[in-house]
């Protein structure tokens, strides 16, 4: 079942919006802080986001161009909600990342239809549902990784750094890219913090297995069970 994320501040018409997709069919999230939209988009990775221009905290542009700013969630589709009819503000809104622009008052059945539309455009963003590295597992539709017959548990930063990682065995990523692709461009992060995640990552890992992390000296890390040092 596809998911849509409702970003409204406005109960009622966030309730109203639940209700109309619900009838569709659609599984749905709703989130009225502006600030916690990126965190709720990471751990639910929804089909498409209804994303209200005013809110508190950030507005529906920062978080648009937030989104964007982020490789695994770019193709997400989002549509803008506003009560500003100008041209320059639905300029604003598409420039920043917003796939369709809808101006409020809006009629349920027009929203309902816009929602259809660019839900069927999205590219398929997961055309690979499994990975695998040897025993490890990453089932990247559920968002779990298993070792053999084990459950490995990990946090979102270490689950999106062993997915490049088994993407591309025997190949070193730099720290930097690893903080580019894993945190975003836009923000700021000691190279250092990828070894506390890396730490975290080889320790759950290695409770059901051998390291094959491996640490290349000045350069960054890759995942190869032939040639482990430290
Ligand atoms: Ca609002």
């Amino acid at each position: 079942m596809a998911t849509v994320l409702v970003v409204e501040d406005e109960q009622a018409l966030a309730l109203l919006l639940k209700y109309n997709l619900e009838k569709e069919g659609y599984e749905v999230l709703i989130e009225s802080k502006g600030n916690k939209v990126l965190g709720v988009v990471e751990k639910n990775c929804p089909s498409l986001i209804l994303l209200d221009w005013m809110l508190p905290e950030l507005s529906g542009v920062e978080i648009c161009k937030l989104i964007r700013s982020k490789p695994d969630l770019k193709n997400i589709p989002i549509i803008m909600l506003t009560a500003k009819g100008q041209e320059e503000d639905k300029v604003k809104g598409l420039n920043a990342g917003a796939d369709d622009y809808v101006t409020k008052p809006f009629s349920v059945p027009e929203l309902m239809a816009r929602v259809r539309t660019n839900m069927r455009r999205a590219p398929e963003i997961m055309t690979v549902k499994e990975l695998s590295y040897e025993d490890i597992r990453i089932d990247l539709v559920q968002k779990k990784v298993f070792r053999g017959e084990n459950s490995v548990h990990l946090g979102p930063t270490e689950f999106r750094l062993l997915k490049i990682l088994v993407e591309h065995p025997g190949q070193v990523f730099s720290r930097e890219y690893l903080l580019k692709t894993v945190w975003g461009a836009n923000i700021y992060v000691e190279s250092r913090t990828i070894d506390v995640h890396i730490r975290r990552l080889r320790k759950a890992l290695n409770e059901y297995g051998p390291d094959f992390i491996r640490t290349v000296r000045a350069t960054g890390y890759s995942i190869d069970k032939n040639e482990i040092e430290e």
